[in-house]
């Protein structure tokens, strides 16, 4: 795991998954699975990113009742505010006290055609209203056997950082081929791009911006396996999509020092 300096991050991604009713009662859960497990939330950050329907009723709860689990939405806007039918401006969710937002998963770079310059845009647009941007980068198993290993997503994350000036950002690795696959990363394949990763910001942005960004890996993390991960170098937290729909198994997660002794 990375230097105790960097606060590790479990961070789920509920993808279109559990509308307003079941978030309230899953957070509820999932903050008193934590809280009975007497979880330190200091010692390992917790996040939920929920659908944007569901955002004001976590909010509404985490506040009420001072729970201490963070929350972010799942994309942005790269526009501040006008005429785009759909589109969430990051002053919303800054609004709602979201810590965090997901930007360029690759979901999205998929499935809505979202190009690097695209995500830098809305990185920059996070960053500008106060939130947090989770920046997705990722290759394809094609990708890292022809171009090599960490290629691919350093490019992915060059772009964000030539447009984006140095700023509070979290970077999540996530290979394709690991994303809800259930074939999560090697530890060592993924320390290797995080590594990299961390490189491209230290070469972009200096060796300070470099030691205090948060670096996850993403790609079918289990309770079974965060272990692993957690003990690179390189790796400060998970991105967790399927698994942080169950709450006991994410919950186990974030309580990844349990059973790894870290
Ligand atoms: C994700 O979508 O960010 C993800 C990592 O999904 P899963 O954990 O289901 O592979």
């Amino acid at each position: 795991m990375g230097i105790m300096s960097r606060t590790p991050l479990i961070a789920g991604n509920w993808k279109m998954n559990l509308d307003h009713l079941q978030a309230i009662a899953t957070v509820q859960k999932l903050a008193w699975t934590l809280k009975d497990a007497r979880h330190d939330f200091d010692d390992v950050e917790v996040a939920v990113f929920p659908p944007f329907t569901d955002l004001r009723s976590v909010q509404t709860l985490i506040s009420a009742d001072k729970l201490p689990i963070r929350f972010g939405g799942q994309d942005v806007s790269r526009y501040a505010s006008g005429a785009y039918t759909g589109e969430i401006s990051g002053a919303f969710l800054a609004a709602l006290d979201a810590a965090y937002v997901i930007v360029g998963h690759s979901e999205r770079r998929m499935m809505h055609a979202e190009t690097d310059q695209i995500v830098a845009e809305k990185t920059a647009a996070a960053v500008q209203h106060g939130v947090v941007p989770v920046v997705c980068v990722g290759e394809t198993s094609e990708d890292r056997e022809s171009r090599g290993a960490g290629v691919v997503p350093v490019e992915q994350l060059q772009v964000v950082l030539d447009a984006v000036q140095p700023a509070e950002i979290v970077v999540a690795y996530e290979p394709v081929w690991a994303i809800g696959s259930g074939q999560a990363a090697t530890p060592d394949q993924a320390q290797e791009d995080c590594g990299a990763l961390r490189r491209a910001i230290a070469g972009a942005w200096g060796d300070e911006a470099a030691t205090a960004t948060r670096v996850l890996y993403g790609g079918s993390v289990k309770s079974g396996n965060i272990a692993g991960f957690m003990r690179e170098p390189d790796i400060d937290g998970a991105l967790v999509g399927g698994a942080s729909l169950d709450v006991a198994e994410f919950a186990a997660i974030a309580r990844f020092r349990q059973h790894v002794g870290l």
